[in-house]
């Protein structure tokens, strides 16, 4: 086994003489592969004397909640494990808080439960990593992550650099960010900053799902813990736990269309769900589409699309990665030739 000159720990097995780690534990589609090197940081002040050392291809990995490995992946992969939590700075309604890259994001959540801070509660139970959260600003029942962002600290993986992101420079959009756009692959997020509500939390209900539960519950006034309570309790009924079925949540993103090309679409399937987006433009749930090309439910072997939410795909058991990419594939050109859009898949693909 190669050894590293640092407090990290190496996560590599000698296979043939070569030092290979696998990552099938370390993806939530439960996909068998390995890296060619592998290692923990738990500490960024690691991280320039590792880079500086490694020659080749580097890749970040979080919770790995969000990718799909379709082959062995080459270079040194870095697990990130930087941990921490703090508040840095109070005012009367707001504090800011620094929390590490590497801290698992729904206990982040539930710590500022504990603490009595809002903002983050729609956004409970999503799996992954802190660091991982501003890649794709990540969402959910009607929260993005950006409403509470304010800054990052990142290291440059080609030269160990450290630069600091406000959220402008993050050039934020749904489901999106410039770290996979213009910046993909370039920097490790060591720390993210947000700013939460002390008091007079503005609590998001907005989406049906939401105020159904509380109405269910007899809770006409709910509280930042009563909405995460709620949000829990819709995705532990409606998702696949990826401890018992592999997946990594919705493999598509919605696609934002213009409203005229709906309207028209409209007039062939009466029924098309769009959501308002930017003006001029509406938002087509992609799991509706998949959900009318048959797929719901559907298997081929040891893949599928989830029976409770066609956006998801899964892993019964034993696929790997080309196998499920064949499939989103045919997903794709059936939503393609039925509907006429282009779906764009949320997951990383490595
Ligand atoms: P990984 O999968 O490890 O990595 C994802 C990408 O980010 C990779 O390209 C990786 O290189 C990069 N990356 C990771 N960490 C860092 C870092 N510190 N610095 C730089 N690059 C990094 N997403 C939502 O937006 N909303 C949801 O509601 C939601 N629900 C989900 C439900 C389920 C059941 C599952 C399995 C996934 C869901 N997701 C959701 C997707 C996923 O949880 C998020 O995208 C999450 O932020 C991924 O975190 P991760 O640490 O697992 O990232
Ligand atoms: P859902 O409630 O069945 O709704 C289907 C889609 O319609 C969602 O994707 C959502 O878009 C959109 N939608 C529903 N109500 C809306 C409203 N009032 N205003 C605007 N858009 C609305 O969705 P779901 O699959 O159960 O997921 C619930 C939430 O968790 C969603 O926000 C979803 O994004 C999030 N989630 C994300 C992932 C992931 O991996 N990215 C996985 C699971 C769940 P949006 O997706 O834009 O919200």
């Amino acid at each position: 086994m190669r050894s590293q000159n640092c407090s990290s720990m190496a996560l590599e097995k000698e296979t043939n003489g070569q030092a290979w780690a696998e990552l099938k534990s370390f993806n939530t589609f439960g996909v068998a592969a390995r890296a060619e090197r592998m290692l923990v940081v738990s500490s960024e002040s690691d991280l320039p004397a590792v880079l500086q050392a490694n020659a080749g291809p580097v890749r970040v990995l979080g919770g790995g909640s969000n990718i799909l490995l379709t082959d062995d992946v080459e270079g040194l992969v870095l697990k990130n494990e930087i941990k921490g939590k703090k508040t840095v700075e109070k005012d009367e309604e707001t504090v800011l808080v620094q929390i590490g890259g590497g801290e698992d994001w729904h206990e982040f959540v539930l710590w500022t439960l504990d603490e009595g801070l809002g903002g983050l509660e729609n956004l409970s139970l999503i799996p992954g990593t802190v660091g991982a959260a501003p890649i794709q600003n990540i969402g959910a029942y009607g929260v993005e992550q950006c409403e509470a962002f304010e800054r990052l600290t990142a290291i440059r993986l080609s030269d160990g650099r450290r630069d600091v992101f406000d959220k402008a420079d993050c050039a934020f959009g749904y489901r999106d960010s410039i770290f996979k756009n213009g910046l993909k692959g370039q920097f490790l997020i060591t720390h993210v900053f947000y700013r939460l509500t002390t008091r007079h939390h503005k609590i998001r209900t907005d989406y049906g799902a939401i105020r159904d539960r509380l109405a269910g519950w007899n809770i006409p006034r709910p509280t930042i813990r009563d909405v995460s309570r709620a949000v829990m309790d819709i995705r532990r009924r409606k998702l696949p736990d990826p401890n018992l079925m592999g997946n990594a949540g919705s493999f598509f993103k919605n696609p934002i269309l213009p409203a005229e090309k709906v309207e028209k679409l409209r007039e062939r399937f009466p029924d098309i769900v769009a959501y308002p987006a930017e003006p001029g433009f509406v938002k087509v749930p992609a799991g509706w589409l998949i959900d009318q090309c048959g797929w719901k439910g559907r298997r081929f072997g040891p893949v599928g699309c989830y029976e409770k939410q066609a956006l998801v795909i899964v892993n019964y058991g034993g696929a790997d990665g080309a196998e499920i990419w064949r499939h989103a594939c045919r997903v794709m050109a059936s939503v393609r030739e039925t509907f006429g859009i282009e779906l764009q898949p949320e997951v990383n693909v490595w």
